[in-house]
């Protein structure tokens, strides 16, 4: 499915309502201001080989951008993915800005892995992760097979430590320093990385990397079946 329907549905029965709620007062009222508020972003993923997925994000500036909108629309356009992680800049965002929600994870009734993940998960967690800094990582590195919303189909074993210590400000701009473990962590790192300019396929080994060439060069090209909408940096 390549778009969200449930809310464009949403979006039409609101607009509707308040079609007929201005046919009723008469053209003199304009309540036109009203449709913004209802409507939420699906954005295009950014594919592999975009500029923008190697560059170092931007701090956000207090009360330059409406980081609570932002957030909505990038949990939709990832729920949307069925992504568990997105990064602002795979919407094209040179930001510092990431949303994670590992719940899909739970309810995927086909996953093998379930168990599995419910176990390293521990926690269910949603979060907005603004300017953040993760201060320490320690413990035993572990391989997880992780993949990724701009990499289509491409997975790969990625070493990264258990615990972590994170600073940063959720979207209400409350101030927030965390330890994560387990599942939760492996997330944060992945999605930390990509506003490091940095991808999880950056992480393989040079054998792997050599034999993903060729795909990682057709996904910048187009030519992959996500099931959701992406824009390609080599698509002519
Ligand atoms: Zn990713």
């Amino acid at each position: 499915m390549c778009c969200n329907f449930k809310n464009y549905f949403n979006v039409i029965i609101i607009m509707t309502i308040i079609a007929k709620i201005k046919n009723m007062m008469g053209s003199s009222y304009d309540i036109l201001y009203l449709y913004p508020i209802f409507i939420i972003m699906i954005y295009p993923i950014v594919a592999y080989g975009d500029a923008v997925l190697k560059k170092v994000g931007q701090d956000i500036v207090q009360g330059e951008l409406d980081v609570v909108k932002l957030a909505e629309d990038m949990f939709e356009t990832m729920y949307n993915a069925r992504g568990v992680g997105l990064a602002a800049p795979q919407i094209g965002m040179n930001l510092r800005m990431f949303v994670a929600d590992a719940a899909p994870l739970l309810d995927d009734e086909d996953d093998e892995d379930e168990t599995e993940k419910k176990t390293l998960l521990k926690i269910d967690f949603k979060k907005v992760f603004i300017n953040p800094t993760i201060e320490e990582e320690w413990g035993d590195e572990w391989a997880y097979e992780e993949g990724c919303l701009s990499i289509p189909g491409v997975r790969g074993d990625v070493y990264r430590a258990p615990n972590l210590r994170i600073h940063y400000f959720d979207e209400h701009w409350v101030e927030h320093t965390e330890t994560y473990d387990g599942f939760a962590a492996r997330i944060i790192q992945h999605e930390y990385d990509h506003i490091e300019g940095v991808l999880f396929v950056d992480h393989l080994s040079s054998l792997k990397k050599q034999l993903l060439k060729k795909k990682l060069s057709n996904i910048s090209k187009g030519n992959t079946d996500a099931s959701y909408r992406m824009k390609f940096p080599l698509k002519k």
